[in-house]
């Protein structure tokens, strides 16, 4: 990690300083990037040894620092057993993971989707399955038909109680400090015929969720990270109903405390997005999948934000990259180690995208190294 040289910093107040004039030492901007991250999608147990291999050899030598793991339903939650998925991960099957990072220094980040994506194709998730009546639209879109995925309703009085128990006992299980809640693609908000959220502004009933979620998740000293589709007007910028918003939540962005974690995510293009969140205050993690042109132009971005807001509160704010694979995670690993030989298609390839990235991220760290530090005025 490298910051202005206490050196160099002497050197400005002899050369520079007056004592009318006090001179700022550059904020520590340093050149590696605080978050390095892999995200990889619940795989089956069995395939565990495979990862805990992958995590304690591959991902140090790629310089990964941050895994996000999807869990949702998949382990075997002591609070709710009523919630376990097939397949789900014991507990001591988590705790084989959580020693495998911290063995290769790596913070391990559940994540457990809130909101929306409660559902997937026809099948509901646990959650919706067992209390269909947390759901937002009860009743409504037989075997899912017309809808992408189910929401839970965040003003059921019930919902929070389950919810909270899932996340506090993620995070103890985890050993982490931070849980990542989703909450992207939530289509399913403040629906007419939700009795309970019917008319409600949809950003404020967004905003509303974050806030509860991230005010339950201090109190156990968890910081909460989340997805950051919502908070973007999909219509102004033209990114779209993915990854921005068209169901009127983008507004939510003033309206959630400003200690949270995006993660915002474009797999198509590297539009200037970040810079957005971290003017308003967020910490901010950039997040490619499948194309490694556009990782790299990512990283790229993050980089000289970072230098060119090296003197002001934005620049630390810019966190870092996150390569994000949607498919099964034993069988990525697999592609990994197969595409560092270059034998696999350049295009629609996850694997290839965390290869470019993080040979992209190194080459930068090593270029941002070499650069002198700029001083402040
Ligand atoms: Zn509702």
């Amino acid at each position: 990690m490298k910051t202005l040289p206490g050196f160099l910093s002497l050197l400005l107040l002899m050369t520079v300083g007056r004592a009318d004039t006090p001179v700022a030492v550059s904020k520590p901007v340093s050149a590696e990037l605080p978050v390095r991250a892999l995200m990889l999608l619940t795989l089956p147990p069995s395939s565990l040894e495979k990862i805990l291999d992958f995590v304690r050899h591959d991902l140090p030598r790629e310089g990964v620092n941050h895994l996000i793991f999807q869990i949702d339903y998949a382990y075997e939650y002591k609070t709710h057993p009523e919630l376990v998925a097939k397949n789900a991960y014991t507990r001591a099957q988590i705790k084989s993971l959580v020693a495998a990072c911290r063995e290769a220094h790596i913070k391990l980040i559940p994540l457990v989707n809130c909101l929306g994506h409660q559902s997937w194709a026809k099948t509901n998730n646990q959650l919706l399955t067992v209390y269909p009546q947390f759901d937002e639209t009860a009743g409504l879109y037989p075997d899912n038909e017309g809808l992408y995925c189910r929401s839970y309703c965040p003003n059921h009085p019930d919902v929070h109680r389950v919810i909270f128990d899932l996340l506090g006992e993620i995070a103890e299980v985890f050993e982490s400090d931070a849980v990542h809640v989703g909450m992207n693609e939530v289509f399913l908000i403040g629906e007419d015929t939700c009795p309970r959220c019917h008319g409600k502004d949809k950003a404020e009933l967004f905003a509303q969720e974050v806030r509860t979620l991230r005010d339950f998740l201090a109190t156990k000293k968890v910081r909460l990270w989340m997805w950051g589709d919502r908070f973007i007007d999909g219509n102004v910028t033209g990114l779209g109903k993915w990854e921005g918003s068209e169901n009127q939540t983008s507004r939510a962005i003033d309206l959630v405390p400003k200690d949270i974690v995006i993660c915002d995510w474009h797999y198509d293009s590297a539009p200037p997005t970040p810079g957005y969140f971290a003017v308003k205050g967020f910490d901010v993690v950039i997040c490619s999948y499948n194309k490694p042109r556009v990782a790299v132009e990512e990283a790229e971005q993050i980089f000289n934000l970072r230098r060119a807001n090296a003197n002001n509160a934005m620049g630390p704010r810019l966190l870092g990259v996150m390569s994000t694979n949607w498919g099964k995670s034993a069988e990525f690993a697999d592609a990994v180690r197969q595409a560092k030989s270059s034998s696999i298609p350049e295009e629609k390839s996850s694997a290839l995208n965390f290869v470019r990235l993080f040979e992209s991220v190194r080459q930068l760290t090593a270029q941002a190294e070499s650069l002198p530090a700029t001083p402040a005025r």
